[in-house]
C-alpha cells in the first residue's frame, strides 16, 4: 500500500476531464493542494512559438464543441477519432468532445491505412480529426474510404495548404469550425455526469502500445483519468518527512516544489499515448506549467527547443535518455541542460547504468522513473519527491491510492524484496478493454489489474521492474531479464543502442544474444574485436549464466514503437532465423 494516502472522497466523481481542467477557476490559494491552469499557463507550439493561454483554450473548446454538434450532430453516443501528431488543438478536440459527452480515441499518426482502419473498426468512430500532413491525410482518406466514412467527416487540425495529392478534397478545418461555433447560437447543453457516474462514463479509448501483440483498446473513464492526475498531484507534494514529520503544504511558487508555476515542460511525448496525454499534457497544465508542444521527435531539434524555450522539465522515454547520454551533440547544450530541474522517464525499463550517466548530463535535475500502463491510466509509481534522484534503476514508489500485490509463480504472495508478478489496485484503473469481454476478464480482476510485469517491491514501497514476464529468459534453469543485460551493455562506450533476446540452445535451454548498434566512437575498430570486448564487459560484470553465450550481432538500428519500447519480438524472430541459417 502506498505510503502517502489519497482521500478518495476528494476525487470528483461527477466531472468530465474538460470540466476538471478548464472549469476549475485558477486557484492561487497557497493552501490548496491542487489548482488548475492559470494566467501563466501556456501551450507553446514548437517551431512557430505560437502561445495559447487558458482563456483561449476554453474559448476554442466551446467554439469547436458548438460546431461539432451543429455540423456533425456529435453527442454522447459518438466516438471521435483523433489521428494526429502533437498540436495545440489536440486537447481542444478532446475537451470539445467531452463537452458533448462524446468519447475520443487517439490514434498513432504514423499508422498505415490498414492499422488506422483497425482502430476505426474497433471504436466505431464516425468523425476524424487529422494532422495536416500530406501523408497523414492520405492515410486517413484511404482508411475512411474503406470504412465508408465520407471525406466530409475528416477535419484537419489547421489551415495549412496541402500538396496536390489530396487537394481534390475540400476538408473542414478546426479553425473554421471554432470560428463558426463561436458565431452561431449555442446549440448544445453541456454534458453533465450524475454523482458517481464518472466511474462508468468512458472519456477515452486509448490503445496500448502493441509491444506484445496487437494494440488493445482500453476504455478509460473520466474518473480514472482525473483520479490519476490527483494521484500525481498528491505524490508531488513535498514529502512530509522533508519537514521533520510536520505536514506542511508548500505554496505553489515555493522553491521547494517539484512543479512550479512558470516552469516549462517539453511536450515531446506523443499525445495519442496515455503517458504523453496524461502526464506530459494534462498533468503539466493542471500543475500550472507551460508545455512546448512538439509534433515530431528529432534529437537535434529537441536540444534546440530545450534551449529556445528555456525548458525546466523533461518527460521522456528511455531511448531519448540514452541519446542524452550518448549523442555527441549533447555537450554543446551545457547551459541549457543545466537549467533542467526535473526528468521523468517511463514506459520501458531504464537501467541503473543509464540513470547514473544522466546524473552527470543533468546536474541540477531530480531524475527518476515512473511506471504505469494504459490499463491503469499510467501512474502506478513515481520516484519519491524527497529525493534528488530516484533510487537508481527503481521504477519509483507506489503512488497515493495504489495498492500492490506481488504474486509468486505458485500463486502465493511474495514478501518484500521477493520477485513476482505485479497486480495493482488503483482509482486510475480503466473500465476494461472496449468490446472485448474475454480479454477484460483476464486482465481486470475484481478491482485489480494484472500487469504481466515481473517486479520486486521493498519495504519502502519502491518498485523495481525486472522485465515483462513474457520476456524473461530461462538459462540453465535460471531467470535472466533482457533489460538487466541491456543496461550493462549500454554502459559500454562503443554501444549506442542494444537489445538482448534469448535463442534456443540444446544444452542451456536458452542463451542470451545481443543485437548492438555501434556508437560513432567504435567505427575505427574491427567488429570482431568490438564483439569480443562487449562479451567480456558483460562477463566481467555478471554471473556466468548471464554471459552472452549467443554472441553479439551488429545492426543499424533497434526496432522500437513510438512509445519508446523495444520490439523484442521482431529481433527474436531475426535471431532465430540467423541461428537456423
Ligand atoms: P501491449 O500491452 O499492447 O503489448 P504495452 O504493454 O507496451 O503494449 P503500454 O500500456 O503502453 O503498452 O505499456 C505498459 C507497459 O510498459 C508495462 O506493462 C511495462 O511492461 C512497461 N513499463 C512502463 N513503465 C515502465 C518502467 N518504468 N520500467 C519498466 N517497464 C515499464
Ligand atoms: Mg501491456
Amino acid at each position: 500500500r502506498s505510503k502517502k494516502s489519497l482521500d478518495s472522497t476528494a476525487i470528483p466523481d461527477d466531472l468530465t476531464i474538460a470540466q476538471f481542467i478548464l472549469d476549475t477557476p485558477a486557484r492561487p490559494d497557497p493552501n490548496r493542494p491542487v489548482r488548475g491552469p492559470d494566467a501563466q499557463t501556456w501551450l507553446i507550439q514548437d517551431g512557430t512559438g505560437r502561445c495559447i493561454g487558458v482563456d483561449e483554450l476554453m474559448r476554442r473548446t466551446y467554439g469547436l464543441a458548438n460546431a461539432m454538434n451543429l455540423k456533425y450532430g456529435i453527442s454522447d453516443e459518438d466516438v471521435v477519432l483523433l489521428f494526429s501528431k502533437n498540436h495545440v488543438d489536440f486537447p481542444v478536440v478532446i475537451w470539445a468532445a467531452h463537452r458533448l459527452g462524446a468519447v475520443v480515441s487517439p490514434a498513432n499518426p504514423s499508422f498505415t491505412a490498414s492499422e488506422l482502419r483497425y482502430q476505426l473498426e474497433r471504436t466505431n468512430a464516425t468523425l476524424m480529426f487529422v494532422y495536416p500532413d500530406v501523408d497523414t491525410v492520405a492515410v486517413a482518406l484511404e482508411a475512411a474510404k474503406q470504412m465508408n466514412i465520407p471525406a466530409e467527416r475528416i477535419v484537419l487540425l489547421d489551415a495549412k495548404t496541402l500538396g496536390s495529392a489530396v487537394t481534390h478534397v475540400d476538408f473542414a478545418r478546426v479553425e473554421d469550425l471554432v470560428q463558426a461555433g463561436l458565431k452561431a447560437h449555442r446549440s448544445f447543453t453541456e454534458y453533465r455526469i450524475a454523482r458517481g457516474g464518472a466511474k462508468d462514463k468512458a472519456a477515452l479509448l486509448c490503445f496500448s502500445s502493441g509491444t506484445t501483440g496487437r494494440p488493445k483498446a482500453v476504455a478509460i473513464s473520466h474518473y480514472a483519468f482525473i483520479a490519476n492526475l490527483m494521484q500525481f498531484v498528491v505524490h508531488n507534494e513535498v514529502n512530509e518527512s522533508y519537514y521533520n514529520g510536520s505536514k506542511v503544504i508548500v505554496p505553489w511558487d515555493s522553491e521547494k516544489r517539484r512543479f512550479r508555476v512558470g516552469d516549462v515542460c517539453l511536450g515531446v511525448l506523443p499525445s495519442y499515448h496515455i503517458y504523453g496525454l496524461l502526464m506530459n499534457l494534462h498533468f503539466n497544465l493542471y500543475a500550472g506549467l507551460s508545455v512546448v508542444v512538439v509534433p515530431t521527435f528529432k534529437y537535434m531539434d529537441m536540444l534546440a527547443s530545450i534551449e529556445r524555450y528555456r525548458v525546466t522539465h523533461l518527460m521522456l522515454v528511455p531511448p531519448q535518455t540514452v541519446l542524452l547520454c550518448k549523442h555527441p551533440a549533447t555537450a554543446a547544450y551545457r547551459t541549457a541542460l543545466d537549467r533542467i530541474r526535473f526528468l521523468l522517464m517511463g514506459a520501458a525499463p531504464v537501467s541503473r547504468e543509464i540513470t547514473d550517466q544522466l546524473v552527470k548530463v543533468l546536474p541540477n535535475a531530480q531524475i527518476g522513473q515512473g511506471y504505469g500502463m494504459t490499463e491503469t491510466c499510467t501512474g502506478v509509481c513515481m520516484f519519491p519527491v524527497s529525493q534528488k534522484t530516484g533510487t537508481s534503476g527503481s521504477a519509483g514508489q507506489l503512488m497515493p491510492g495504489c495498492i500492490a500485490r506481488v504474486a509468486k509463480p505458485d500463486g502465493t504472495l511474495a514478501s518484500a524484496n521477493e520477485p513476482g508478478e505485479l497486480f495493482v489496485s488503483t482509482p486510475g484503473m480503466a473500465i476494461g478493454y472496449y468490446g472485448d469481454e474475454e480479454a477484460t476478464r483476464e486482465t481486470f480482476l475484481d478491482g485489480w489489474v494484472r500487469t504481466g510485469d515481473e517486479v520486486v517491491i521493498n519495504e519502502n514501497t519502491e518498485v523495481w521492474v525486472i522485465d515483462r514476464l513474457k520476456e524473461i529468459m530461462k538459462v540453465n534453469g535460471f531467470q535472466v531479464a533482457p533489460a538487466e543485460l541491456e543496461g550493462c551493455i549500454l554502459d559500454h562506450p562503443f554501444v549506442a543502442d542494444c537489445c538482448v533476446v534469448g535463442v534456443p540452445d540444446a544444452y542451456s535451454g536458452e542463451i542470451p544474444l545481443a543485437f548492438v548498434v555501434l556508437a560513432e566512437s567504435a567505427c575505427s575498430n574491427h567488429n570482431a574485436d568490438v564483439a569480443q570486448d562487449i562479451m567480456q564487459h558483460v562477463a566481467k560484470n555478471k554471473v556466468a549464466y548471464k554471459h552472452l553465450k549467443g554472441g553479439v550481432e551488429f545492426v543499424d538500428s533497434i526496432p522500437k514503437n513510438p512509445s519508446g519500447k523495444l520490439l523484442r519480438r521482431v529481433l527474436r524472430e531475426k535471431a532465430r532465423s540467423l541461428k537456423a541459417a
